[in-house]
């Protein structure tokens, strides 16, 4: 595990490092510094780079909001957790509200609350950077395939037909057929172009909620069930939770997984296993299959659009279906991976929040 630093910011010196050796307990080999001059601690950020920064609520220089708020503005993902005493915890909630990742109440102040919570809030500020990261990037891609892309696809068609009409029938018949290629590759290419912009353009943050991996298969397995039969492959679901998440986006996910996992496959029968495991407040999500594999240096490109291993003449497909499974995964605070073995197969993974009835503001016990 790669070793954590956090900083304790806390004027009074007996709490500050009572905190200070719980997070050393909670996170053995951690870098734990200690501040009690909140003013000092702007300066530090820019220096240090810290995993989570923990503040008192009550600093007779500044308090804690205060404190987070600068740090917020100066470090967009760093996780903040604020240490609350009595009575503190109503405008704790209104913190946490504002930008802190959560807050843990001094009398909560053991090494597994403080573990749970720290990890928590350093897992959530790494999730919203990756996202905001790949939001960037996409608004970049976005623009080039909606401005620079579509014109010369345009030009290429019409060209094509006005050599077309040039043709007499009966003409060159060769070259009439040439002309037949070039305007359906065309045509192939605007409509990638399509489905990618709409990719990078849709998006709107979906609706999260309770999504019952269960219900999820049963509606994908409607939906494949011919596809596996004329396979004649198999389909082994484990056992599988409910998970925070979208329906509508989890099928999509699902269903592409399973889809691949039988086409790049060819074994006697091809066999894809689904199931979920829970751990703390994630679920992780396995989808193993029985095929080709993919060589290690594929294994993230995969996700990249367009990206395809193989000539459509030996698969077929558009080189789509994981980069649009990854954006959906990750709109719903999730990740996608996968580990594989030639000759063997490939198991994805899917990692989401499991779900847990809506705790509008946590306390860290
Ligand atoms: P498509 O299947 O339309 O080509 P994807 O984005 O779904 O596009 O997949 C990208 C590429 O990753 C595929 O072309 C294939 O080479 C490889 N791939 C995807 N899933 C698997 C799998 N389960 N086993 C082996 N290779 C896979």
């Amino acid at each position: 595990m790669e070793t954590k630093a956090f900083l304790v910011v806390d004027d009074d010196p007996a709490e500050r490092s009572i905190l200070a050796d719980t997070i050393k307990v909670a996170f053995p080999g951690a870098d734990v510094r200690q501040m009690g001059d909140p003013d000092r601690v702007l300066g530090l950020i820019g220096e240090c780079d810290f995993d989570c920064v923990l503040m008192d609520y009550n600093m007779p220089q500044m308090d804690g909001l205060a404190l987070a708020k600068a740090l917020r503005a100066l470090s967009p993902y760093l996780a903040l957790v604020m240490v609350t005493g009595v009575g503190d915890e109503t405008l704790a909630a209104d913190a946490v509200r504002s930008g802190v990742s959560d807050y843990i109440p001094k009398s909560r102040i053991n090494p597994d609350a403080v573990r749970r919570a720290l990890s928590r809030a350093i897992h959530e500020n790494e999730l919203a950077h990756t996202i905001a990261e790949q939001r960037k990037e996409l608004e970049s891609f976005a623009y080039a395939l909606a401005h620079d892309f579509k014109q010369p696809i345009r030009q290429i068609r019409t060209f094509t037909k006005l050599i077309e009409n040039e043709l007499k029938p009966g003409d060159n018949q060769e070259m009439q057929q040439h002309l037949t290629f070039l305007s359906e590759a065309a045509r192939r290419l605007g409509n990638l172009v399509d489905v990618m912009a709409q990719y990078t353009l849709l998006s709107k943050v979906p609706q999260l909620g309770e999504v019952d991996l269960a219900k999820v298969i049963c509606e994908v397995r409607d939906a494949v069930a011919a596809f596996i039969a004329e396979r004649r492959g198999e389909l082994a679901v484990g056992e599988l939770p409910k998970i925070r998440g979208n329906q509508t986006l989890m099928i999509q996910v699902i269903q592409n997984l399973i889809v691949n996992g039988m086409i790049y496959n060819k074994s006697r029968v091809p066999r894809v296993e689904i199931s979920g495991d829970v751990q703390d407040s994630r679920c992780l999500i396995a989808v193993r299959d029985n095929g080709i594999g993919i060589e290690s240096e594929y294994l993230t490109e995969i996700f990249t659009p367009l990206k395809r291993l193989h000539p459509s003449s030996e698969f077929p497909g558009t080189g789509l279906g994981l980069t649009l499974a990854r954006k959906a995964v990750v709109q719903q605070g999730g990740r996608i991976w996968c580990k594989s073995e030639v000759g063997k197969g490939t198991t994805f993974y899917v990692d989401c929040e499991y779900w847990q009835p809506k705790v509008e503001l946590r306390a860290a016990v």
